[in-house]
């Protein structure tokens, strides 16, 4: 384990059977769809590609920025920018796919982009919930949900603080001292 990890939440293999149950729900769910995934960049990279190879249908993939934290900053900042170029939307049915589900505010503001762009239809997909940190503004829900923790700072699996840690195969709780000193 990392020196700056408390406690490991989720295993490689815990989060391996994570990943299997929303990807055979979102192949049972997108038989009939135009499916196209869109990644929400950095964070949902590991979850995106282990998602991907396990879907079982014809899709494409897009990718997207949305930045709610500033660096070395471990709480929402509250503001939302969504950076998003994606061709043609009008042809797909998105399944937006993201690493934590927190205040909700990303999210949301993802899913009213892909709308607003003219997607056929969106849904959202997290591997992680913190429903303890949902805004009271969010009402947005939801689709597809790997598992619900409780309200601590978690790295690794594509999670970072600062930029680091994304690498660690795991997730895990990283420890206080890191982000207070
Ligand atoms: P929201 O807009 O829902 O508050 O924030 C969502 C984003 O905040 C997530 O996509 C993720 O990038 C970041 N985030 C929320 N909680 C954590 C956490 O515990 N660890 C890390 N590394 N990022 C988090
Ligand atoms: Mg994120």
């Amino acid at each position: 384990m990392h020196k700056d990890v408390e406690k490991v939440l989720f295993s490689e293999k815990e989060l391996s059977v994570m990943v299997d149950k929303i990807a055979a729900d979102v192949t049972a769910d997108y038989k009939d769809k135009n499916l196209l995934l869109v990644c929400v960049l950095k964070g949902s990279v590991c979850f995106m590609a282990d998602l991907m190879r396990k879907i079982d249908l014809d899709y494409k993939i897009e990718f997207l920025r949305a930045k709610s934290y500033l660096a070395g900053c471990s709480e929402s900042c509250g503001e939302v920018e969504v950076k998003s170029e994606i061709a043609n939307l009008e042809e797909y049915d998105v399944l937006i796919v993201e690493d934590i589900f927190d205040s909700g505010r990303t999210l949301e503001k993802v899913t009213a982009k892909m709308l607003s762009d003219g997607a056929k239809s969106v849904k959202c997909c997290s591997l992680l919930d913190k429903p303890e940190r949902r805004a009271p503004s969010v009402k947005l829900q939801l689709d597809y949900v790997g598992k619900q923790i409780p309200n601590a700072f978690v790295v690794g699996y594509g999670l970072d603080y600062d930029e680091n840690y994304r690498g660690l195969p795991y997730v895990g709780i990283l420890k206080r001292e890191v982000y207070e000193k």
